[in-house]
């Protein structure tokens, strides 16, 4: 008799969310199709920080090692005011941090961590992976999914999970609220390779110089290889789209204000890659039937609680966890599974919205933030992050481990 974990079950996209959702159901014994339309798995981009949360997951994933031996581990959280030059505020990654989080905070290449994802999946012998087809036709009948791709090729699968992006075509099918939001905040993004970063600034923590309408963030990846720069200002331009090239004379002409240290930073850098920020409102139901999403197609995020992989990546982890404990019942599991979401992600989403405000503040917010953050102590600052760090009892399996 067949068991319904013979069946396969079809992921729309292969960057982290999608990757480790194959993963997840791969560790519980159940196959999946991955289908990404572009030409390779790849990932492109700079850096990723790795909140204690993922690694919780991680965990589970049996991926603590291959992460930890491409990561880069922070001695400290640090702000920065981008205008006076002045330290606001520090947070040390050490012992008291470890203490009360399990796991240190890490820095990863993005296409790092995608690669580690791609090679766990690939290991399983679960996970099947086909580029160059992109998803274009969902029809949900007779107990399953079928997708078409634009070449016309078709799939089936027990049931579907839309892990396709801020610009997703299954969020369309399954909730139809339109277009993302526009931020109205643009970000260019360049990595140095270390012997580039001027001497001064080859600090071991992540930094973020926060600043009126601006922020500046940088710190080393690759186990010390490369450094990451990330500069976000407040911008009308609206370009659909991720990774076009940055005009380096808008983003001088934006930090015009900030301080020398600052302005040093950004003139080291020739080429940025340029990223429109967009959101969405939190939504609750974004699952229909056998067809779920994940990632950024179910929540996408401002980056500025930087969360929205690690978020990825418990969704997949939450997600193959219901599945299992649903007995293979996809419309029930994905319900349950959304439950067990959306108020955590909602609240990334709508945090991550206030950080902005904060990174950016000026006049009289500013002078309170500096206040705010500088008088904070250490447990006070420790106490703050424990909604997001800690372990999540939701997320853990219920059931005993059934490792593949
Ligand atoms: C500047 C910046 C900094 C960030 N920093 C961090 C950070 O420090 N920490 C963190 O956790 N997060 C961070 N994020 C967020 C993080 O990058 C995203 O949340 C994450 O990459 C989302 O992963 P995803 O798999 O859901 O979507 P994506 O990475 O967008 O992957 C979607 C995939 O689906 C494919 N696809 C789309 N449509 C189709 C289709 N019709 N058919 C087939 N395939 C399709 C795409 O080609 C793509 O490969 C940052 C984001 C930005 C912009």
């Amino acid at each position: 008799m067949s068991n319904w974990k013979d069946q396969q079950v079809l992921i729309v996209g292969g960057g982290i969310g999608g990757l480790a959702a194959a993963l997840a159901l791969a560790r519980k014994g159940i196959p999946s199709q991955v289908i990404e339309q572009a030409p390779e798995f790849k990932e492109i981009g700079a850096g990723i920080q790795l909140g204690l949360n993922v690694f919780w997951m991680f965990e589970i994933l049996g991926l603590i090692e291959p992460i930890n031996a491409l990561a880069v581990f922070p001695n400290n959280l640090i702000m920065m005011d981008s205008i006076s030059g002045e330290e606001v505020t520090r947070i040390s990654l050490g012992d008291a941090f470890r203490k009360k989080f399990h796991y240190s905070y890490a820095l990863i290449h993005r296409a790092d961590l995608h690669k580690v994802l791609l090679k766990a999946c690939e290991d399983s012998g679960r996970v099947k992976l086909d580029a160059s087809q992109k998803v274009v036709k969902v029809d949900q009948s007779g107990g399953g999914v079928t997708v078409r791709t634009e070449s016309g090729r078709e799939y089936r699968g027990a049931a579907l999970i839309g892990a396709d992006g801020l610009w997703s075509t299954i969020r369309e099918i399954v909730v139809g609220d339109g277009k993302p939001r526009v931020a109205g905040h643009i970000t260019y993004r360049a990595v140095l390779p270390t012997s580039e970063m001027p001497e001064k600034f080859r600090w071991n923590d992540m930094v973020l110089w926060a600043g009126e309408k601006v922020h500046l963030v940088h710190y080393p990846l690759r186990t010390g290889e490369l450094f990451n720069l990330v500069a976000v200002f407040h911008s009308d331009r609206y370009e659909e789209g991720w990774d076009s090239y940055g005009d380096p004379a808008e983003l001088h002409e934006r930090f015009a204000k900030t301080c020398e240290p600052v302005r040093t930073l950004l003139n080291k850098i020739e080429s940025w890659r340029m990223w429109v920020l967009c959101d969405r409102p939190p939504i609750k139901d974004w699952s229909k039937g056998r067809i779920t999403l994940l990632g950024d197609a179910a929540h996408p995020m401002l980056q500025y609680l930087a969360q929205g992989a690690n978020m990825s990546i418990e969704d997949g982890v939450c997600l193959a966890n219901k599945v299992v404990e649903a007995n293979g019942d996809y419309s029930a599991a994905f319900l349950a599974y959304q439950k067990a979401r959306y108020l955590r992600t909602g609240r990334v989403q709508i945090t991550a919205r206030v950080y902005g405000e904060f990174f950016h503040a000026s006049g009289v917010a500013k002078e309170l933030r500096n206040l705010m953050l500088s008088s904070r102590s250490q447990d006070d600052a420790m106490a703050g992050m424990d909604w997001l760090y800690s372990k999540q009892p939701e997320l853990m399996p219920r059931e005993a481990a059934q490792v593949a």
